[in-house]
Protein backbone atom coordinates (compact mmCIF):
# COMPACT_ATOMS: atom_id res chain seq x y z
CA UNK A 1 0.00 0.00 0.00
CA UNK A 2 0.97 3.37 -0.28
CA UNK A 3 1.87 4.27 3.55
CA UNK A 4 4.96 1.47 2.98
CA UNK A 5 7.51 2.12 4.34
CA UNK A 6 5.48 3.76 6.92
CA UNK A 7 6.77 6.99 8.30
CA UNK A 8 8.82 7.15 11.41
CA UNK A 9 5.30 8.97 13.19
CA UNK A 10 3.37 5.76 12.42
CA UNK A 11 5.97 3.43 12.99
CA UNK A 12 7.31 4.49 16.19
CA UNK A 13 5.00 3.77 19.33
CA UNK A 14 4.64 7.24 20.47
CA UNK A 15 1.78 6.42 22.83
CA UNK A 16 4.46 3.59 24.74
CA UNK A 17 1.56 0.49 23.50
CA UNK A 18 -1.39 2.84 25.45
CA UNK A 19 0.40 3.58 28.25
CA UNK A 20 0.17 7.39 27.83
CA UNK A 21 -3.19 9.44 26.77
CA UNK A 22 -3.66 11.23 23.49
CA UNK A 23 -5.34 14.44 23.99
CA UNK A 24 -1.71 16.25 25.25
CA UNK A 25 -0.99 19.39 23.76
CA UNK A 26 2.24 18.41 21.98
CA UNK A 27 4.04 21.94 21.86
CA UNK A 28 3.78 22.31 25.40
CA UNK A 29 5.67 19.35 26.34
CA UNK A 30 7.73 18.20 23.39
CA UNK A 31 9.11 15.22 25.19
CA UNK A 32 5.83 12.85 25.96
CA UNK A 33 5.48 12.50 22.24
CA UNK A 34 9.60 12.58 21.23
CA UNK A 35 11.21 10.46 23.02
CA UNK A 36 10.03 7.13 21.70
CA UNK A 37 12.49 8.80 19.09
CA UNK A 38 15.57 8.20 21.12
CA UNK A 39 14.58 5.42 23.07
CA UNK A 40 14.80 1.61 21.96
CA UNK A 41 11.52 -0.08 21.59
CA UNK A 42 9.66 -1.12 25.01
CA UNK A 43 10.79 -4.18 25.86
CA UNK A 44 7.47 -5.24 27.56
CA UNK A 45 4.18 -4.06 27.11
CA UNK A 46 2.17 -2.23 30.11
CA UNK A 47 -0.56 -5.15 30.75
CA UNK A 48 -4.49 -4.19 29.53
CA UNK A 49 -5.54 -3.67 33.23
CA UNK A 50 -2.77 -1.04 34.23
CA UNK A 51 -3.63 0.71 30.90
CA UNK A 52 -7.41 0.83 31.81
CA UNK A 53 -6.34 1.75 35.29
CA UNK A 54 -4.13 4.79 34.43
CA UNK A 55 -7.22 5.92 31.62
CA UNK A 56 -9.93 5.71 34.99
CA UNK A 57 -6.64 6.93 37.30
CA UNK A 58 -6.95 10.15 34.87
CA UNK A 59 -10.77 10.21 34.87
CA UNK A 60 -10.54 10.49 38.66
CA UNK A 61 -8.13 13.19 38.81
CA UNK A 62 -10.17 15.45 36.16
CA UNK A 63 -13.15 14.97 38.81
CA UNK A 64 -11.11 15.39 41.95
CA UNK A 65 -8.02 17.71 41.02
CA UNK A 66 -7.43 21.51 42.01
CA UNK A 67 -10.46 23.32 42.41
CA UNK A 68 -12.75 21.06 41.18
CA UNK A 69 -16.18 21.33 43.43
CA UNK A 70 -15.35 17.89 45.19
CA UNK A 71 -11.48 19.24 46.12
CA UNK A 72 -13.37 22.68 47.06
CA UNK A 73 -15.42 20.45 49.26
CA UNK A 74 -13.28 18.09 50.92
CA UNK A 75 -10.82 21.47 51.62
CA UNK A 76 -13.38 22.73 53.48
CA UNK A 77 -12.88 19.86 56.15
CA UNK A 78 -9.16 20.49 56.28
CA UNK A 79 -10.29 24.02 57.35
CA UNK A 80 -12.57 22.39 60.26
CA UNK A 81 -9.82 19.75 60.69
CA UNK A 82 -12.65 17.10 61.34
CA UNK A 83 -14.45 14.90 58.78
CA UNK A 84 -18.16 14.91 59.12
CA UNK A 85 -19.51 12.96 56.21
CA UNK A 86 -17.64 10.81 54.23
CA UNK A 87 -16.08 11.74 50.63
CA UNK A 88 -16.40 11.78 47.45
CA UNK A 89 -12.53 12.65 46.78
CA UNK A 90 -10.23 11.46 48.83
CA UNK A 91 -6.45 13.09 48.69
CA UNK A 92 -2.45 12.07 48.79
CA UNK A 93 -0.36 14.95 48.88
CA UNK A 94 3.17 14.54 48.26
CA UNK A 95 5.66 16.50 50.08
CA UNK A 96 8.69 17.56 47.98
CA UNK A 97 11.93 16.09 49.99
CA UNK A 98 15.33 15.47 49.11
CA UNK A 99 17.44 15.12 46.37
CA UNK A 100 16.31 14.46 43.24
CA UNK A 101 16.79 11.05 41.98
CA UNK A 102 15.14 10.32 45.27
CA UNK A 103 12.16 12.53 44.70
CA UNK A 104 11.33 10.63 41.22
CA UNK A 105 11.40 7.67 43.28
CA UNK A 106 8.78 8.81 46.03
CA UNK A 107 6.70 10.14 43.62
CA UNK A 108 6.32 7.33 41.61
CA UNK A 109 6.06 4.93 44.95
CA UNK A 110 3.31 8.02 45.41
CA UNK A 111 1.08 7.76 42.94
CA UNK A 112 1.04 3.84 42.63
CA UNK A 113 -0.28 4.06 46.47
CA UNK A 114 -3.01 6.88 45.42
CA UNK A 115 -3.66 3.67 42.48
CA UNK A 116 -4.34 1.62 44.94
CA UNK A 117 -6.13 3.01 47.38
CA UNK A 118 -8.38 5.20 44.49
CA UNK A 119 -6.82 8.84 45.89
CA UNK A 120 -5.67 11.57 44.12
CA UNK A 121 -2.08 12.31 44.11
CA UNK A 122 -1.08 16.49 44.71
CA UNK A 123 2.34 17.31 44.05
CA UNK A 124 3.97 19.62 46.30
CA UNK A 125 5.70 22.45 43.53
CA UNK A 126 8.83 22.71 45.66
CA UNK A 127 11.33 24.36 44.36
CA UNK A 128 11.80 23.30 40.93
CA UNK A 129 9.25 20.59 40.28
CA UNK A 130 7.37 22.96 37.69
CA UNK A 131 10.21 24.02 36.14
CA UNK A 132 11.64 20.29 35.68
CA UNK A 133 8.72 18.10 35.06
CA UNK A 134 5.29 18.38 32.83
CA UNK A 135 1.80 17.94 33.89
CA UNK A 136 1.09 13.87 33.03
CA UNK A 137 -2.72 13.99 33.87
CA UNK A 138 -4.15 15.26 30.62
CA UNK A 139 -6.59 18.98 31.82
CA UNK A 140 -5.98 19.08 35.41
CA UNK A 141 -3.10 20.20 37.46
CA UNK A 142 -1.10 17.84 39.59
CA UNK A 143 0.19 20.41 41.70
CA UNK A 144 -1.24 21.24 45.10
CA UNK A 145 -2.00 24.64 44.75
CA UNK A 146 -0.20 27.43 46.74
CA UNK A 147 -3.09 28.62 48.67
CA UNK A 148 -3.32 24.81 50.74
CA UNK A 149 -3.93 25.34 54.18
CA UNK A 150 -1.01 23.07 55.43
CA UNK A 151 1.46 24.33 53.21
CA UNK A 152 3.33 26.39 55.73
CA UNK A 153 4.23 23.67 57.83
CA UNK A 154 5.28 20.85 55.18
CA UNK A 155 8.87 21.42 55.86
CA UNK A 156 8.22 21.18 60.02
CA UNK A 157 5.93 17.78 59.50
CA UNK A 158 8.24 15.00 61.69
CA UNK A 159 7.64 12.49 63.76
CA UNK A 160 7.13 14.83 66.57
CA UNK A 161 4.12 16.50 64.80
CA UNK A 162 0.44 15.94 66.45
CA UNK A 163 -1.27 14.27 63.46
CA UNK A 164 2.03 12.37 62.83
CA UNK A 165 0.55 8.47 62.18
CA UNK A 166 3.16 6.90 63.86
CA UNK A 167 3.08 9.32 66.95
CA UNK A 168 -0.93 8.75 67.16
CA UNK A 169 -0.22 5.17 67.70
CA UNK A 170 2.23 5.32 70.21
CA UNK A 171 0.73 7.97 72.66
CA UNK A 172 -2.61 6.44 72.18
CA UNK A 173 -4.50 8.77 74.29
CA UNK A 174 -7.48 9.50 74.51
CA UNK A 175 -6.85 12.90 72.07
CA UNK A 176 -4.97 10.54 69.91
CA UNK A 177 -7.79 8.43 69.12
CA UNK A 178 -10.32 10.96 68.53
CA UNK A 179 -8.51 12.27 66.01
CA UNK A 180 -7.35 9.04 64.35
CA UNK A 181 -11.29 8.69 64.03
CA UNK A 182 -12.01 12.11 63.14
CA UNK A 183 -9.23 13.90 61.47
CA UNK A 184 -9.48 14.96 58.14
CA UNK A 185 -5.76 14.64 57.66
CA UNK A 186 -2.72 12.85 59.08
CA UNK A 187 0.64 13.09 58.11
CA UNK A 188 2.55 10.17 57.05
CA UNK A 189 5.79 9.83 58.25
CA UNK A 190 8.11 7.16 55.81
CA UNK A 191 11.43 8.96 56.08
CA UNK A 192 14.32 6.47 56.85
CA UNK A 193 14.54 7.35 60.40
CA UNK A 194 10.92 6.73 60.74
CA UNK A 195 10.35 4.14 63.42
CA UNK A 196 8.10 1.02 63.90
CA UNK A 197 4.85 2.64 64.68
CA UNK A 198 5.48 4.80 61.50
CA UNK A 199 6.25 1.52 59.93
CA UNK A 200 2.58 0.11 60.48
CA UNK A 201 1.43 2.39 57.28
CA UNK A 202 2.89 -1.13 56.00
CA UNK A 203 0.52 -3.37 57.58
CA UNK A 204 -3.34 -4.40 55.97
CA UNK A 205 -4.97 -3.16 58.95
CA UNK A 206 -3.54 0.15 59.55
CA UNK A 207 -4.43 0.68 55.79
CA UNK A 208 -8.06 -0.04 56.91
CA UNK A 209 -7.88 2.63 59.34
CA UNK A 210 -6.28 5.28 56.70
CA UNK A 211 -8.37 4.36 54.01
CA UNK A 212 -11.38 6.75 55.75
CA UNK A 213 -8.76 10.04 55.71
CA UNK A 214 -10.13 12.30 53.22
CA UNK A 215 -6.19 13.50 53.33
CA UNK A 216 -2.89 11.88 53.69
CA UNK A 217 -0.11 13.76 53.60
CA UNK A 218 3.27 11.91 52.98
CA UNK A 219 6.80 12.53 53.26
CA UNK A 220 9.45 10.44 52.44
CA UNK A 221 12.72 9.82 50.70
CA UNK A 222 12.40 6.03 50.14
CA UNK A 223 11.04 3.43 46.64
CA UNK A 224 8.80 1.72 48.72
CA UNK A 225 6.73 -0.29 46.06
CA UNK A 226 8.67 -3.26 47.14
CA UNK A 227 7.00 -3.51 50.45
CA UNK A 228 3.35 -2.94 49.16
CA UNK A 229 3.86 -5.74 47.09
CA UNK A 230 3.79 -7.71 50.75
CA UNK A 231 0.85 -6.58 51.43
CA UNK A 232 -2.70 -9.08 51.36
CA UNK A 233 -4.82 -6.21 50.29
CA UNK A 234 -2.85 -5.56 47.43
CA UNK A 235 -0.89 -8.22 46.10
CA UNK A 236 -3.94 -9.33 43.58
CA UNK A 237 -4.34 -5.89 42.14
CA UNK A 238 -0.81 -5.69 41.69
CA UNK A 239 -0.19 -8.67 39.89
CA UNK A 240 -3.15 -7.88 37.71
CA UNK A 241 -1.67 -4.37 36.91
CA UNK A 242 2.32 -5.78 36.62
CA UNK A 243 2.50 -8.87 35.30
CA UNK A 244 5.87 -8.90 35.13
CA UNK A 245 7.25 -7.16 38.46
CA UNK A 246 10.41 -5.64 37.58
CA UNK A 247 8.67 -3.46 35.09
CA UNK A 248 6.87 -0.95 37.94
CA UNK A 249 9.35 1.86 37.55
CA UNK A 250 9.80 1.64 34.23
CA UNK A 251 5.95 1.92 33.00
CA UNK A 252 5.13 4.24 36.04
CA UNK A 253 7.90 6.30 35.26
CA UNK A 254 7.72 6.46 31.77
CA UNK A 255 3.99 7.51 32.44
CA UNK A 256 4.67 10.01 34.86
CA UNK A 257 7.86 11.58 34.11
CA UNK A 258 8.46 13.71 31.22
CA UNK A 259 11.27 16.51 30.68
CA UNK A 260 9.70 20.31 30.13
CA UNK A 261 10.80 21.92 27.41
CA UNK A 262 13.89 23.62 28.72
CA UNK A 263 15.20 20.25 29.97
CA UNK A 264 14.28 18.33 27.18
CA UNK A 265 16.91 20.81 25.01
CA UNK A 266 19.58 20.00 27.59
CA UNK A 267 19.08 16.45 26.47
CA UNK A 268 18.26 16.26 22.90
CA UNK A 269 20.94 18.79 22.19
CA UNK A 270 23.32 16.27 24.05
CA UNK A 271 22.54 13.72 22.36
CA UNK A 272 22.74 14.83 18.94
CA UNK A 273 25.61 16.23 19.89
CA UNK A 274 27.97 13.77 21.44
CA UNK A 275 25.72 10.43 21.66
CA UNK A 276 23.56 9.85 18.54
CA UNK A 277 25.91 8.76 15.53
CA UNK A 278 28.30 6.21 17.70
CA UNK A 279 28.06 2.57 17.58
CA UNK A 280 27.14 1.87 20.76
CA UNK A 281 26.36 4.17 23.94
CA UNK A 282 27.91 3.25 27.64
CA UNK A 283 26.70 5.47 30.90
CA UNK A 284 29.02 5.10 33.84
CA UNK A 285 27.09 6.85 36.72
CA UNK A 286 29.75 7.72 40.00
CA UNK A 287 28.20 8.52 42.49
CA UNK A 288 30.93 8.57 45.31
CA UNK A 289 29.87 8.96 49.24
CA UNK A 290 32.87 8.76 51.37
CA UNK A 291 33.87 12.60 52.27
CA UNK A 292 36.86 14.34 51.60
CA UNK A 293 37.11 15.92 47.94
CA UNK A 294 38.01 13.20 44.97
CA UNK A 295 38.94 11.39 42.46
CA UNK A 296 39.61 8.67 44.55
CA UNK A 297 42.51 6.85 42.87
CA UNK A 298 40.32 3.52 43.97
CA UNK A 299 37.46 4.72 42.79
CA UNK A 300 38.86 4.70 39.40
CA UNK A 301 40.57 1.44 39.68
CA UNK A 302 37.37 0.24 40.34
CA UNK A 303 35.19 1.97 37.26
CA UNK A 304 38.00 0.25 35.22
CA UNK A 305 38.33 -3.24 36.07
CA UNK A 306 34.41 -3.81 35.55
CA UNK A 307 34.71 -2.19 32.59
CA UNK A 308 37.27 -4.41 31.60
CA UNK A 309 36.81 -7.98 33.02
CA UNK A 310 32.88 -7.55 32.04
CA UNK A 311 33.90 -6.35 28.31
CA UNK A 312 31.80 -3.51 28.46
CA UNK A 313 34.89 -1.14 27.30
CA UNK A 314 38.30 -2.34 25.00
CA UNK A 315 41.64 -2.85 27.01
CA UNK A 316 44.30 -0.03 25.63
CA UNK A 317 47.79 -1.31 24.53
CA UNK A 318 50.42 -0.12 26.39
CA UNK A 319 53.12 -1.64 23.73
CA UNK A 320 52.25 -1.38 20.09
CA UNK A 321 51.53 2.45 19.58
CA UNK A 322 49.38 1.90 16.26
CA UNK A 323 46.89 -0.48 15.70
CA UNK A 324 44.47 -1.06 12.97
CA UNK A 325 41.40 1.52 13.15
CA UNK A 326 37.88 -1.05 13.00
CA UNK A 327 34.85 1.17 12.26
CA UNK A 328 33.43 0.36 15.34
CA UNK A 329 32.94 3.32 17.77
CA UNK A 330 31.71 3.39 21.30
CA UNK A 331 30.81 6.76 23.37
CA UNK A 332 30.99 6.77 27.01
CA UNK A 333 28.43 8.64 29.02
CA UNK A 334 29.95 9.55 32.35
CA UNK A 335 27.99 11.32 35.04
CA UNK A 336 29.70 12.89 38.44
CA UNK A 337 29.80 15.59 40.39
CA UNK A 338 33.66 15.59 39.86
CA UNK A 339 35.61 16.21 36.45
CA UNK A 340 38.24 13.78 37.44
CA UNK A 341 37.18 10.19 36.74
CA UNK A 342 36.09 11.60 33.35
CA UNK A 343 39.47 13.20 32.51
CA UNK A 344 41.40 9.70 33.16
CA UNK A 345 38.97 7.73 31.01
CA UNK A 346 39.14 10.23 27.85
CA UNK A 347 43.27 10.83 28.39
CA UNK A 348 43.52 6.82 28.41
CA UNK A 349 41.70 5.93 25.54
CA UNK A 350 44.15 8.82 23.92
CA UNK A 351 47.14 8.23 25.12
CA UNK A 352 46.66 4.53 23.74
CA UNK A 353 45.41 2.55 20.94
CA UNK A 354 42.50 0.16 21.71
CA UNK A 355 43.11 -3.17 21.20
CA UNK A 356 40.15 -3.87 19.23
CA UNK A 357 41.10 -0.94 17.32
CA UNK A 358 37.34 0.34 18.25
CA UNK A 359 37.02 4.13 18.63
CA UNK A 360 36.70 5.05 22.13
CA UNK A 361 34.73 9.19 22.53
CA UNK A 362 34.02 10.36 26.23
CA UNK A 363 32.17 12.65 27.21
CA UNK A 364 30.73 14.09 30.70
CA UNK A 365 28.11 16.90 30.53
CA UNK A 366 28.40 18.78 33.80
CA UNK A 367 30.63 18.82 36.89
CA UNK A 368 29.17 20.17 39.32
CA UNK A 369 31.56 19.55 41.83
CA UNK A 370 28.70 19.44 45.65
CA UNK A 371 25.20 18.89 45.37
CA UNK A 372 22.84 22.39 45.03
CA UNK A 373 19.66 21.61 45.23
CA UNK A 374 18.35 24.77 45.74
CA UNK A 375 19.77 25.80 41.71
CA UNK A 376 17.59 25.56 38.85
CA UNK A 377 20.23 25.23 36.58
CA UNK A 378 21.66 22.57 38.86
CA UNK A 379 18.89 20.60 38.96
CA UNK A 380 18.13 20.72 35.28
CA UNK A 381 21.34 19.23 34.57
CA UNK A 382 20.72 16.47 37.33
CA UNK A 383 17.15 15.47 35.35
CA UNK A 384 19.06 16.03 31.93
CA UNK A 385 22.11 13.20 32.99
CA UNK A 386 19.79 10.95 34.67
CA UNK A 387 17.79 11.05 31.29
CA UNK A 388 20.79 11.03 29.11
CA UNK A 389 22.17 7.60 31.47
CA UNK A 390 18.37 5.73 30.26
CA UNK A 391 19.08 6.32 26.85
CA UNK A 392 22.34 4.16 26.86
CA UNK A 393 22.47 0.75 25.43
CA UNK A 394 24.87 -0.37 28.45
CA UNK A 395 25.00 0.90 31.90
CA UNK A 396 27.55 1.32 34.71
CA UNK A 397 25.99 2.45 38.01
CA UNK A 398 27.34 3.17 41.68
CA UNK A 399 25.57 1.33 44.60
CA UNK A 400 22.96 3.45 47.05
CA UNK A 401 22.65 5.80 44.28
CA UNK A 402 18.51 6.75 43.41
CA UNK A 403 20.16 9.39 40.85
CA UNK A 404 21.63 5.49 38.92
CA UNK A 405 18.12 3.90 40.09
CA UNK A 406 15.94 5.97 37.86
CA UNK A 407 18.34 5.98 34.92
CA UNK A 408 18.18 2.25 34.42
CA UNK A 409 14.56 2.00 35.17
CA UNK A 410 13.64 4.36 33.03
CA UNK A 411 16.09 3.02 30.16
CA UNK A 412 14.72 -0.50 30.93
CA UNK A 413 18.27 -1.93 31.70
CA UNK A 414 19.77 -3.76 33.98
CA UNK A 415 23.09 -2.32 35.13
CA UNK A 416 26.39 -3.18 36.42
CA UNK A 417 26.62 -2.15 40.13
CA UNK A 418 29.55 -0.95 41.61
CA UNK A 419 29.99 -2.21 44.83
CA UNK A 420 30.58 0.10 47.63
CA UNK A 421 34.09 1.01 48.46
CA UNK A 422 35.23 0.24 52.01
CA UNK A 423 38.35 1.81 53.93
CA UNK A 424 39.55 3.28 50.64
CA UNK A 425 40.10 0.23 48.31
CA UNK A 426 38.32 -0.87 45.20
CA UNK A 427 36.28 -4.30 46.01
CA UNK A 428 36.90 -7.49 44.18
CA UNK A 429 34.89 -8.56 42.39
CA UNK A 430 34.44 -4.73 41.25
CA UNK A 431 31.27 -4.87 40.07
CA UNK A 432 28.50 -7.18 39.41
CA UNK A 433 25.36 -7.02 37.28
CA UNK A 434 21.79 -6.29 38.71
CA UNK A 435 19.02 -9.05 39.16
CA UNK A 436 15.78 -6.22 37.65
CA UNK A 437 16.27 -3.02 36.08
CA UNK A 438 14.15 -2.10 39.43
CA UNK A 439 14.74 0.53 42.25
CA UNK A 440 16.04 -0.43 45.97
CA UNK A 441 13.70 0.10 48.84
CA UNK A 442 16.56 1.08 51.42
CA UNK A 443 14.58 1.10 54.67
CA UNK A 444 11.68 -1.42 54.62
CA UNK A 445 10.12 -2.91 57.07
CA UNK A 446 11.26 -6.41 58.95
CA UNK A 447 7.76 -7.04 60.55
CA UNK A 448 5.13 -9.45 60.43
CA UNK A 449 2.03 -7.65 60.74
CA UNK A 450 -0.03 -10.90 61.34
CA UNK A 451 2.15 -12.49 63.77
CA UNK A 452 3.25 -9.03 65.28
CA UNK A 453 6.81 -10.05 65.33
CA UNK A 454 10.22 -9.14 63.34
CA UNK A 455 10.94 -10.88 60.01
CA UNK A 456 12.52 -10.81 57.38
CA UNK A 457 10.96 -9.50 54.58
CA UNK A 458 13.48 -10.04 51.64
CA UNK A 459 12.91 -14.13 52.11
CA UNK A 460 8.96 -14.44 51.66
CA UNK A 461 8.17 -14.52 48.05
CA UNK A 462 10.31 -14.83 45.32
CA UNK A 463 9.65 -11.19 43.84
CA UNK A 464 10.79 -9.26 46.37
CA UNK A 465 14.49 -9.94 47.21
CA UNK A 466 17.01 -7.78 48.86
CA UNK A 467 19.39 -5.75 46.45
CA UNK A 468 22.75 -5.77 45.08
CA UNK A 469 23.94 -2.79 46.57
CA UNK A 470 22.47 -2.89 50.19
CA UNK A 471 22.16 -6.00 52.07
CA UNK A 472 19.02 -4.73 54.32
CA UNK A 473 17.72 -3.18 51.01
CA UNK A 474 14.39 -4.46 49.52
CA UNK A 475 13.70 -4.79 45.63
CA UNK A 476 11.52 -6.45 43.18
CA UNK A 477 12.72 -8.64 40.52
P1 LIG B 1 21.52 10.05 45.29
O1 LIG B 1 21.94 10.91 46.43
O2 LIG B 1 22.68 9.53 44.48
O3 LIG B 1 20.60 8.95 45.73
O4 LIG B 1 20.69 10.92 44.23
P2 LIG B 1 19.79 12.21 44.37
O5 LIG B 1 19.47 12.63 42.98
O6 LIG B 1 18.61 11.98 45.25
O7 LIG B 1 20.68 13.32 45.07
C1 LIG B 1 21.92 13.64 44.56
C2 LIG B 1 21.93 15.03 43.96
O8 LIG B 1 23.29 15.43 43.78
C3 LIG B 1 21.31 15.09 42.58
O9 LIG B 1 19.95 15.36 42.59
C4 LIG B 1 22.10 16.22 41.96
O10 LIG B 1 21.63 17.43 42.46
C5 LIG B 1 23.49 15.99 42.52
N1 LIG B 1 24.25 15.01 41.71
C6 LIG B 1 24.76 13.82 42.11
N2 LIG B 1 25.42 13.21 41.10
C7 LIG B 1 25.30 14.02 40.02
C8 LIG B 1 25.76 13.95 38.67
O11 LIG B 1 26.39 12.99 38.23
N3 LIG B 1 25.42 14.96 37.84
C9 LIG B 1 24.71 16.04 38.29
N4 LIG B 1 24.41 17.01 37.42
N5 LIG B 1 24.27 16.16 39.56
C10 LIG B 1 24.57 15.16 40.42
Amino acid sequence: DDDYPPSVEARKDKLLSGLLAVGHDERSCVSRYQSVLYRKELLHKPSPHLISRLRSYEALHKRCGPYTESYNKTLEMLKTKHRLESTDCNYLVWISFSGLGNRILTLASAFLYALLTNRVLLVDPGVDMVDLFCEPFPEVSWFLPPDFPLKSQFNSFDQKSPYCYGRMLKNSTFANSSRLISSSFIYLHLVHDYDDQDKLFFCDEDQTTLQKVPWLILKTDNYFVPSLFLMPSFDQELSNLFPRKETVFHFLGRYLFHPTNPVWGLITRYYHAYLAKADERIGIQIRVFDTGTGPFQHVLDQIIACALKEDLLPRVSREKPIINQSQKSKAVLITSLSAGYFERVRDMYWEHPTVTGEVISVYQPSHEEYQQTEKRFHNRKAWAEMYLLSLTDVLVTSSWSTFGYVAQSLGGLKPWILYKPENQTAPDPACRRAMSMEPCFHAPPFYDCKAKRGIDTGALVPHVRHCEDMSWGLKLV
